[in-house]
C-alpha cells in the first residue's frame, strides 16, 4: 500500500511514511469475516477483497452536513463537499443528493480525539479523516474530519479539505484503499493539487460498483483507444518489408489478460510469452514488456489458454481441461 521497498526492517523511509498524514480507514480488508457482521469501527470493517458487497441500494444516496469547522467559511466547505461528490457522480451511475433536514445516509462532521465510534483521532498530523462503508447501520456512510488538522482550500498550506473529502466519500460510497499510490483512494495524502483528478483505477473501481455514466465514458477511457489507425481511402502502400515483429499495443492479440493478485498489475499471455503492462502517471496501461515466467506464482505452464484471478487474488491458469493455481 505504501509503495515502500520490502526490506523487513524499520528503516528511515518506513518511519517517515508512518509519520506522514493519511486516512484512518484500514488498508487491508480481511477476507475471513462476513459482510453481515459489519463492525462500526472502520479498522474492523470487513469485506471480501474485490467483492462488491458494500454499496448503496438503488444507486441512491443522500448526505447532510452536521457541523462545519470554524477554520473555514461554511459556504466554501459545503461547496467543497459538492465538488468532491461530483468527482464520483460524474463517472459512476450514482445519484448523490444533499438534504437540508431529516435523516441522510452520509452524515458529515468534524470530530476531535475520541468521539466514540471506535476510531479516535490523534491530534494534528497522521490520521486526517475517516469514513464508514455503505450499509444499514446508523453510522454507515458517515464521514468524519479531524478538527485538529489545519483544513484549507486553495493553498499548499495545511491539508486540502476537498481532496480529503473526495477520498473519504470514496469509502462512504463503498471503495477500500487502492495500492496504486497515485490513486485518489491511496491511503496517504498526496499533497495539494488544484487540479486533482480521479485516476483510472478509482474510476474503474467505482464504476464496478455502480456502473458508469454513459455520457462520460469516452473521456474516462484510456487515450490509446483514440489512437486507432485512421480509415483512409488511400490504397495501402505495397511494401516488401516484412511486418515488424515488435508487437504494438494496438494490434497485438493476446490469449488472455488478467490482473495478478500479488502485484495487482495487468499481465497477458500470448503463446509461450508473458507480458506485463506498464502504467503511466495516470495509472493507464499504455505499454508492456515481456517478462520471465518466474514473475508469476505459481509458475505457469507454456501455451496457457486462459487465466483468471479470483476474489481472494488466487491465480488460476487453464491449459486444456486442467487448471492450476
Ligand atoms: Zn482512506
Ligand atoms: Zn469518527
Amino acid at each position: 500500500m505504501t509503495g515502500l521497498p520490502i526490506t523487513g526492517k524499520v528503516d528511515k523511509k518506513t518511519v517517515a511514511k508512518m509519520k506522514s498524514p493519511r486516512c484512518g480507514f484500514q488498508d487491508v480488508l480481511r477476507p475471513s469475516q462476513r459482510p453481515g457482521e459489519i463492525n462500526t469501527n472502520p479498522k474492523d470493517v470487513q469485506l471480501k477483497p474485490l467483492s462488491n458487497v458494500f454499496k448503496w441500494p438503488n444507486n441512491q444516496v443522500t448526505w447532510k452536513v452536521m457541523g462545519y469547522t470554524r477554520q473555514l467559511g461554511g459556504a466554501s466547505q459545503r461547496r467543497s463537499f459538492i465538488n468532491a461528490f461530483k468527482k464520483w457522480s460524474d463517472v459512476a451511475n450514482i445519484n448523490i443528493r444533499e438534504v437540508g433536514g431529516g435523516d441522510a445516509d452520509i452524515l458529515i462532521d468534524y470530530k476531535r480525539r475520541d468521539h466514540y465510534d471506535g476510531s479516535p483521532f490523534d491530534g494534528r498530523g497522521r490520521t486526517l479523516a475517516h469514513a464508514f462503508f455503505p450499509g444499514s447501520h446508523d453510522i454507515s456512510g458517515d464521514t468524519h474530519f479531524d478538527d485538529d488538522e489545519q483544513w484549507t482550500l486553495g493553498t499548499k498550506e495545511g491539508t486540502n479539505l476537498e481532496i480529503v473529502a473526495a477520498h473519504e466519500f470514496g469509502h462512504a460510497l463503498g471503495l477500500g484503499h487502492s495500492s496504486n499510490s497515485k490513486a485518489l483512494m491511496a491511503p496517504y495524502y498526496q499533497g495539494y493539487d488544484p487540479d486533482y483528478k480521479l485516476l483510472y483505477d478509482d474510476i474503474y473501481r467505482m464504476t464496478s460498483l455502480y456502473g458508469g455514466r454513459a455520457a462520460t465514458r469516452p473521456t474516462s477511457l484510456p487515450r490509446v483507444t483514440t489512437r486507432r489507425p485512421r480509415v483512409t481511402t488511400r490504397r495501402p502502400r505495397v511494401t516488401t518489408k516484412r511486418p515488424s515483429t515488435k508487437p504494438s499495443i494496438c494490434d497485438l492479440k493476446f490469449d488472455s489478460l488478467f490482473m495478478n493478485g500479488d502485484d495487482r498489475r495487468i499481465y497477458a499471455f500470448r503463446y509461450r510469452k508473458i507480458y506485463r503492462f506498464e502504467s503511466d502517471q495516470n495509472g493507464i496501461e499504455r505499454s508492456f514488456t515481456k517478462v520471465s515466467r518466474k514473475v508469476l506464482t505459481p509458475r505457469v505452464p507454456i501455451n496457457t489458454g486462459a487465466a483468471v484471478v479470483d476474489r481472494y487474488r488466487r491465480l488460476y491458469v487453464f491449459k486444456g481441461k486442467l487448471y492450476i493455481y
